[in-house]
């Protein structure tokens, strides 16, 4: 593979680091961003972890809610790793709580996390995969976003959000070599899920035809496939990964 420079934000989560593991196992040079308002709190050992398994992969901070972050820390990578020709936008949080209760605080963070750090990061990329005529863009939506969810007025919000930005975008890009398409997982197995009560949770299962929970790196074989330089003919596409969700 290319060595072209990939960043995923969120890139040490659940899904992110199984996308960050795949990208540098196809020979990217893997760029994950971080938070430093959340304290990563388990990076060093995440860190660790990923020497011993044998990748090199960069940590950046950046913190999605925040232009300026985004601007110092895209223009802080593209100067010491080189160009973004791939951006995964990965980085999200849920605030759930039934509209009744919901915050005006849950309703702006679960925005500005999920939906407005689109934005902040990709403007910050964009021009340069334009302007160099190569650029692999994948949004990470969710089957709520697609659905809507009881409680989740603000995340389904957010992930609708992305379609729209996702569609409009690769239309900007679809001349030049620009491919942007998002990924709607359903229920994956990670710390984000598992906040989840467990009978509701049991509950969430009992409706996925394939009876169980997806796992991370079935989330990373589909960006990899989005943004191989192969695929230059999806673009504005959502590709749905939810164990038959929608099957009825
Ligand atoms: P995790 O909570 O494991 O990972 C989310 C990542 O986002 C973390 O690395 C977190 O960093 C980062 N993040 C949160 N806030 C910010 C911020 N302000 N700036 C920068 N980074 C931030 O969740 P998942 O891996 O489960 O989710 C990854 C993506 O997939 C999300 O967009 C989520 O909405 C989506 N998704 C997940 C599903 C699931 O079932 N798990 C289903 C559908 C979609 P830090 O550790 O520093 O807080």
């Amino acid at each position: 593979m290319s060595g072209r420079v990939a960043v995923v934000t969120g890139g040490a989560g659940g899904i992110g680091t199984e996308i960050s593991k795949r990208l540098a196992s196809e020979g990217y040079r893997v760029v994950v961003t971080c938070a430093p308002v959340f304290e990563c709190p388990n990076l060093d050992e995440w860190k660790r972890l990923r020497k011993e398994e044998g990748f090199d992969i960069r940590v950046y901070d950046c913190d999605v809610t925040d232009f300026t972050s985004c601007k110092n820390a895209m223009e802080l990578i593209e100067k010491e790793v080189g160009p973004v020709d791939v951006l995964v936008n990965c980085a999200g949080i849920t605030r759930d709580a039934q509209l009744k209760n919901m915050t005006e605080q849950n309703w702006n963070d679960v925005i500005d996390t999920n939906l407005t750090s689109a934005f902040n990061v990709t403007k910050q990329v964009f021009v340069g995969m334009l302007d160099r005529g190569y650029g692999r863009i994948v949004n990470i939506s969710s089957i709520n976003g697609r659905k809507g969810q009881f409680g989740q007025a603000n995340y389904s919000a957010a992930k609708a959000g992305i379609h729209g930005f996702t569609m409009a975008i690769a239309q900007e890009g679809v001349r030049k070599g620009v491919t942007v398409n998002s990924v709607s997982p359903g229920y994956i197995g990670t710390e984000m899920v598992k906040k989840i009560p467990e009978e509701a949770l049991k509950k969430i299962v009992a409706q996925i035809p394939v009876g169980r929970l997806g796992r991370p790196d079935e989330i990373a074989r589909v960006i990899a496939f989005l943004v191989h330089e192969d695929a230059g003919f999806i673009t504005g596409a959502n590709i749905d990964v939810n164990g038959g969700q929608f099957i009825h």
